[in-house]
């Protein structure tokens, strides 16, 4: 099953610049937090990351502890660059990792020091079995560890050629801002943020937005479709093979209450009649926003993915499809 990557890929994929940098990101990019861990089967996620470079997906965002089990993602990752990504294609590459959420027991396997970005990086590099990353994250903020101390850190794993670029994920915007100053001090911007960001999930639009344009630091939304939620997946109720009926999924059952699925019914109408699916309306919905990046989906089958990347075909948004899109956020 050998891979040649599509000569194609470049034609039809937007890219937009990350803040105030040299870097072009995919409008939409590919996160690996479920559906390639040990318990997943390999050859799908294999088939659904050839696909995305295929169609122009550069972004492959991964953190120490996505699998089941933890680390297992990064591993899988790995052993699919090393099959089908061989030769310079690693230049076409943007491949991210992240630390913050428990990965080791002790007192240094999660949260913000120093000891632990720098132990997990080595060890996601490992795993990965890369030279660098193009991105390292603190996945989130240490209430108990300096912001100078966590920033220091990552500005080190930059100038140890361990990451290109550095960014943060779940800062509010005041702890953001400090962030990002201190980076700018360390002589390392603050290249991007990632946020959780959804229509179901917006909390970013109270300051964090301002911040981010105004420091020239890009935004990437995790979970935009909320986790599935945000598609037909649960309309005619939980399908066995989804991510809500996973015992190892954070998609929780209790979450897909009555008032929501009023909600993604009514959204799946009005996608219906811009001619997108419920998917591509929710990610083009965070798209037509000049400051978010790219969105960071997530898929489980390669018919998911094509089904969202196709979402940039139609980013334009009528004042009354919007207000009928709020309309229905407040039910
Ligand atoms: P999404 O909100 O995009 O959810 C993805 C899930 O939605 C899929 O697994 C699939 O569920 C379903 N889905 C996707 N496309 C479709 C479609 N077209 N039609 C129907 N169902 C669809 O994102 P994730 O929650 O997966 O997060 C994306 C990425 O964000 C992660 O992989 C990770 O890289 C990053 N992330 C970062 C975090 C952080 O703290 N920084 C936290 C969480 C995520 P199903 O499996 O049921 O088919």
């Amino acid at each position: 099953m050998s891979y040649t990557p599509a000569a194609s890929r470049y034609e039809t994929m937007k890219y937009n610049r990350t803040g105030r940098s040299g870097l072009l990101l995919p409008a939409v990019s590919l996160g690996l937090w479920h559906n390639f861990g040990s318990v997943d089967v390999f050859d799908n996620g294999r088939a659904i990351v050839r696909r995305a470079f295929d169609r122009g997906i550069t972004h492959f965002d991964l953190a120490n502890n996505y699998g089941p089990e933890p680390g297992s993602a990064e591993e899988n990752f790995g052993k699919i660059l090393q099959k089908d990504f061989g030769g310079n294609l690693r230049d076409e590459l943007i491949i991210s990792s992240k630390a913050g959420y428990l990965m080791w027991p002790g007192p240094y396997g999660e949260w913000g020091s120093r000891k632990y970005l720098i132990a997990s990086c080595n060890q996601s590099l490992k795993r990965m079995g890369l030279d660098y990353v193009d991105i390292f994250y603190s996945h989130r903020p240490d209430p108990n560890t300096p912001l100078e101390e966590t920033m220091m850190a990552l500005d080190s794993i930059v100038r140890q050629g361990k990451a290109l670029y550095v960014g943060i994920s779940n800062y509010r915007p005041d702890e953001a801002m400090r962030a990002i100053e201190i980076l700018q001090e360390l002589g390392t911007p603050c290249l991007i943020h990632q946020p959780k960001y959804s229509m179901f999930e917006r909390w970013v639009e109270e300051g964090l937005l301002d911040v981010l344009e105004g420091h020239g630091v890009g935004c990437i939304p995790f979970s935009p479709l909320a986790q599935g939620m945000l598609t037909d997946r649960y309309l005619k109720g939980i399908p066995s093979d989804s991510r809500a009926a996973k015992s190892h999924g954070y998609l929780k059952t209790e979450e897909i209450t009555e008032n929501r699925l009023k909600q993604i019914s009514q959204l799946n109408d009005i996608a219906a009649s811009r001619g997108q699916s419920l998917a591509q309306m929710a990610l083009s919905w965070l798209l037509k926003d000049h400051r978010i990046t790219s969105v960071l989906i997530g898929a489980s089958s390669v018919a998911q993915l094509d089904n969202n990347i196709d979402a940039i075909s139609n980013l334009e948004y009528a004042p009354d499809e919007l207000e009928a899109i709020e309309k229905v956020l407040k039910i």
